[in-house]
């Protein structure tokens, strides 16, 4: 046997390997570790909802308006009631002849999972609308013109019914509660006072509506709506009216939305909140398709030929460590090469590699690659004669193992020039999850990298386990809320659980 071979039958996967970012990824996913590095803050602007609002995109280098249109393709592709995450790039090809507009603007997709066969076609249709409207982009007003928004945003909520449909369904009871909590609570006079008074109002007032029109258009059970609602003359005015509340209550801050709960401490505002930031999304991509479409210097890339590439990759086996020591090991050499300020106790390594194994009975689990991280492959693995544009939309913020992919891509480059962008991440880790390869840069050095930035992560948040492990002791109570070890265990075991289900 050689020394090679030797390395590669230990069951603990080696520092700084691809293997060892896997298992790191696997121990995180367990552990709902929420900590946001502050690097990825850095470079974007997000709020910690895992679905993303059309807003500011702000790092140097990323063209805004092209970020905001990426970001609203990639919403816009979404149709599946759950668990479908998109992702979008672009390369511009312009004519050699510099009088001519032609050339080819590629798009390419990717997805966690397949894309419907359809996702080709739909995109090509909704770009066609944008050219028209890029067309006439001066008689914003005639008719055709509105008539051409509508068939566009009609086109677009047939596509992302599924989606949209369990979006509205998700807080109606709570969201209808608050709107009879505020209609009792507050006066004509306050509405007419009070900007966001108003707001909420309004907001709340058309999302009844909605929930109305829904009804007139339910077929069978209670949630199941026919998708013809979205032709229903009444829709489209009633999602403006929501999109313009939102919008505006956003404008005035969250917080603004956020004092209601102190009024009416029965309702949570903060999950209203996200809830009505996600029922708007769509009307919020929608409208910024047509910004882009008529903005002065965008549209001509709607005189280009469009060109559709969907990217993939196969999934791969992921060997994880096969046992609680070589877990424990795995932990142990995560927290030598991240070295935590306060050495972590043993229990609290035995006890989550304990948590480990038995979450992971299964040594080897097919992993596909995230889809901002297909995209990045692709990008950074082809030779382009003009480079992709720098920034990839991206249906949800990222995962933590991605961002930690796309820094450690980015630190790599010497210049500028050569880095990939996302709107940001969401600070979750997700498993199964597998390394991208990328182009260049030194896969080895790549790899490391991201090896260094999660392990100092996780080690992180095993010091928080700890800390409240002993702060649990030293008062001397069983507290009913539980330590985060409690809490480990208990994921753990209904993770697997749901697995067995699903299986
Ligand atoms: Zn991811």
């Amino acid at each position: 046997m050689t020394a090679r071979s030797t390395t590669a039958a230990l069951p603990v996967p080696a520092a700084g390997s691809a293997d060892a970012v896997h298992a790191l990824l696997a121990a995180g996913s367990i552990a709902n570790i929420s900590l946001v590095s502050t690097e990825h803050a850095r470079c974007v602007s997000y709020d910690l909802d895992t679905t993303l609002l059309p807003q500011a995109v702000d790092s140097p280098g990323i063209d805004k308006k092209t970020a905001r249109l990426l970001d609203a393709l990639a919403a816009i592709l979404v149709s599946r009631a759950q668990h479908e995450v998109i992702a979008i790039g672009a390369q511009v090809q312009h004519s050699n002849n510099l009088s001519d507009q032609s050339g080819k603007l590629q798009l390419v997709l990717a997805a966690n999972a397949a894309l419907p066969q359809t996702i080709q076609a739909y995109l090509e249709e909704v770009w066609k609308c944008m050219q028209l409207l890029a067309e006439h982009r001066q008689q914003l007003r005639l008719p055709e013109a509105k008539d051409q928004c509508a068939r566009m945003a009609e086109l677009i909520y047939r596509h992302n019914f599924p989606k949209f449909l369990r979006r509205v369904g998700k807080r109606e009871a709570a969201a209808l509660r608050f709107h009879e909590a505020m209609q009792n609570h507050i006066s004509r006079e306050d509405v007419l006072q009070y900007d966001s008074t108003a707001a909420v109002i309004a907001m709340l007032t058309s999302y009844s509506e909605l929930i109305d029109l829904f009804s007139a258009h339910q077929v069978g059970g209670k949630n199941e709506v026919s998708v013809d609602v979205v032709s229903d003359p009444n829709f489209l005015p009633i999602m403006d009216g929501l999109w313009l509340a939102f919008r505006l209550l956003r404008s005035l801050g969250e917080h603004s939305f956020h004092s209601w709960g102190l009024r009416l401490p029965d309702h949570s505002t903060v999950e209203l909140w996200r809830f009505f930031n996600k029922v708007t999304l769509i009307h919020g991509s929608i409208a910024e398709l047509e910004s882009v479409a008529r903005s002065t210097r965008l549209y001509r890339l709607f005189q280009k030929k469009l060109v559709v590439e969907i990217v993939d990759y196969p999934r791969k086996r992921v060997t994880l460590p096969t046992s609680k020591d070589a877990w424990a090991t795995l932990i142990d050499t995560t927290l030598n090469s991240a070295q935590p300020l306060k050495p972590i106790e043993p229990q609290v390594i035995q006890s989550t590699a304990a948590a480990l194994s038995t979450r992971f009975s299964d040594k080897s689990v097919l992993c596909g690659i995230h889809c901002e991280c297909k995209i990045l492959q692709r990008f950074t693995t082809t030779a382009y004669k003009i480079k992709p544009i720098n920034y990839i939309g991206v249906s949800k913020l990222s995962c933590t193992g991605c961002a930690a992919v796309f820094n450690s891509y980015n630190e790599l480059q010497n210049s500028r020039d050569h880095r990939f962008y996302t709107r940001g991440a969401h600070g979750k880790w997700y498993f199964p999850w597998f390394l991208p390869e990328v182009g260049g840069v030194e896969q080895i050095d790549f790899t490391n990298r991201v090896y260094s930035k999660l392990a100092g992560q996780y080690a992180q948040y095993l010091k928080t386990v700890a800390l409240s492990d002993s702060s649990a002791l030293s008062e001397g109570s069983q507290e009913a809320s539980g330590t985060a070890k409690d809490w480990m265990r208990l994921r753990a075991k209904a993770l697997q659980n749901l697995d067995k289900i699903k299986a």
